[in-house]
Parts: structure tokens; C-alpha cells; sequence
């Protein structure tokens, strides 16, 4: 039988309990939401960097930032991260031309990214956050040098389809027979119908960038989950391609998009299934 004294010791060590619960929930909310205003600035990096490396000359000095249109340098309010180019409608205060989406583009999905991974798994381990935020960021620069040159180059994509090999052995989330055949299959598969395609239209359909890259996230994502994987690219591609020719009707509905961003959307929250 429990005595009043220890019913009252119980309660006391259940609201010490809850009470440390409490301090480590709110250094958890303190940390995520420091981070997640954070995340924004590191989408500005990412996109300066790529947006150098696009234009082949690299430079590591931070300069003043500039319109992309007139080369006036902006105002303190127009480099605020994310906000500045909604609130300006995107548009530059000096010459009224639309300024690069590139930077926007980076910082949200910086942005998303990040609170997506602190909201599918609730025992995240810092390593992992670090890892998983860190092909995020690697799949933004590289949706970016798409964007901008309409390649994928090898230089990326090769060590990535590696990776993609080797993650089986760390991380342990799937089989590497099931990587390699992803690889293998997601690869020849699309390397076909490129071929087929250019044989029969004359026009390249699907370029050998779009094909490594596919190999690679057969690799990450395993043979199993291909399908979804070509299916939500394909999809998003395609309403993309809608909405943009609803949204700027001058825009001609058959002119070639970069696909890479589209596979590095769907690739990567379909890989991060793979770990929950
Ligand atoms: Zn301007």
C-alpha cells in the first residue's frame, strides 16, 4: 500500500520529469526555429555560388549584391532573404525589371527542405539532420546549373550515383542489390527511351544529364520505388509545364524545360521515405 508521503513523492518526481521534458522540448523549439530562420540565408549562398559556377567564373569574394538587370547595388531591404523579393513583387526598386528568380527559388526550397526533414521523423539524430539537409542543398545547386545551362554535368552526378551506391554500407536504410539494380534499371530504362525518342522525333527528349542523374536516385532510392520516382517526376513536369503556359500564355507549351529540378523534388522525398 501506497502511503499520502509517497503518492506525494510520485507527483513530485512526475512533474520533475515532465519539467526536464519540458526545458529539452523548448531547447528543441529554440534550436528549430533558430535554424529554420537560418536556412533562408543559406539558400542565398547556395544560389551565388551556382549562379558562379553557371557563368564559369567562380569567385569566392563577397561582393555588394546587384540587380541582375540594371547592376545597381541593392538596398538593405531588397537582400533580406526570401521576404525582400515578395514583398518587392520581384521586381528591382531602380529599374522595375524582374529581378532573377533564382535566389527566391533557392531560399524556399532551402527553406522547405529543412522543415521537412524536422517534421517526417520525431528521433532525428544531429548527423542525420546535417546529411539529409545536406543533399537538400546539394540538389538545389544542382536543380540550379540546370536551370541556368540545361546540363547536369558529369562532375556531379557520377559521385552521386557513388553515393547513392555506397549508402547501403552507412546508412543501412536498403539493400545494395536492390541500389545497384535501381541503378542499373533506372538507367538503361531511361537511356532507351532517350534513344527511341531521338530516333523517331529527331529532337533530344530526355538528355544524357537527366539519365545519369535517374541512375543515381535508382541507386539511392532502390529498383522498388523507380516507378513512383519516374511517375511524380513526370507529373510534376508536366503540370508545371500547364500551369506555366496558363500563368504566361505567350510561352510556347513545346519548348524544352530542364527536367533535373523536377527529378530532384521527387527523388529526394522519396528517398527520405526510404529512412523514415
Ligand atoms: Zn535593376
Amino acid at each position: 500500500m501506497l502511503s499520502l508521503h509517497d503518492l506525494n513523492y510520485c507527483f513530485q518526481l512526475k512533474q520533475l520529469k515532465i519539467g526536464i521534458f519540458k526545458i529539452k522540448m523548448d531547447y528543441f523549439y529554440a534550436y528549430s526555429i533558430f535554424l529554420i530562420c537560418f536556412t533562408p540565408i543559406i539558400g542565398t549562398i547556395v544560389a551565388k555560388l551556382f549562379l558562379y559556377a553557371a557563368k564559369k567564373h567562380i569567385s569566392l569574394i563577397i561582393r555588394p549584391m546587384k540587380c541582375n538587370v540594371c547592376c545597381n547595388p541593392l538596398h538593405l531591404a531588397e537582400k533580406i532573404p526570401l521576404f525582400s523579393y515578395i514583398l518587392m513583387k520581384g521586381r528591382c526598386k531602380h529599374c522595375g525589371k524582374l529581378r532573377t528568380p533564382i535566389y527566391f527559388f533557392s531560399e524556399l526550397s532551402s527553406l522547405l527542405a529543412f522543415i521537412t526533414i524536422l517534421s517526417i521523423s520525431k528521433s532525428l539524430i544531429f548527423s542525420h539532420l546535417i546529411l539529409f539537409y545536406s543533399m537538400a542543398l546539394f540538389l538545389i545547386g544542382l536543380s540550379i546549373h540546370d536551370i541556368l545551362t540545361k546540363r547536369l554535368p558529369d562532375l556531379a552526378t557520377l559521385p552521386f550515383l557513388l553515393l547513392g551506391l555506397s549508402q547501403s554500407y552507412w546508412l543501412h536504410n536498403i539493400d545494395f542489390q536492390d541500389s545497384m539494380f535501381g541503378a542499373v534499371t533506372g538507367g538503361l530504362m531511361t537511356a532507351l527511351i532517350a534513344t527511341v525518342y531521338k530516333k523517331l522525333r529527331g529532337n533530344i527528349g530526355i538528355g544524357w544529364g537527366d539519365v545519369k542523374l535517374i541512375s543515381a536516385f535508382g541507386a539511392w532510392i532502390g529498383w522498388q520505388l523507380l516507378p513512383l520516382f519516374i511517375l511524380f517526376s513526370s507529373v510534376s513536369g508536366i503540370l508545371f509545364i500547364l500551369l506555366r503556359f496558363i500563368a504566361v500564355r505567350r510561352s510556347n507549351i513545346n519548348e524544352q524545360i530542364p527536367f533535373g529540378p523536377f527529378l530532384c523534388i521527387s527523388g529526394w522525398i522519396i528517398w527520405l521515405q526510404t529512412i523514415c
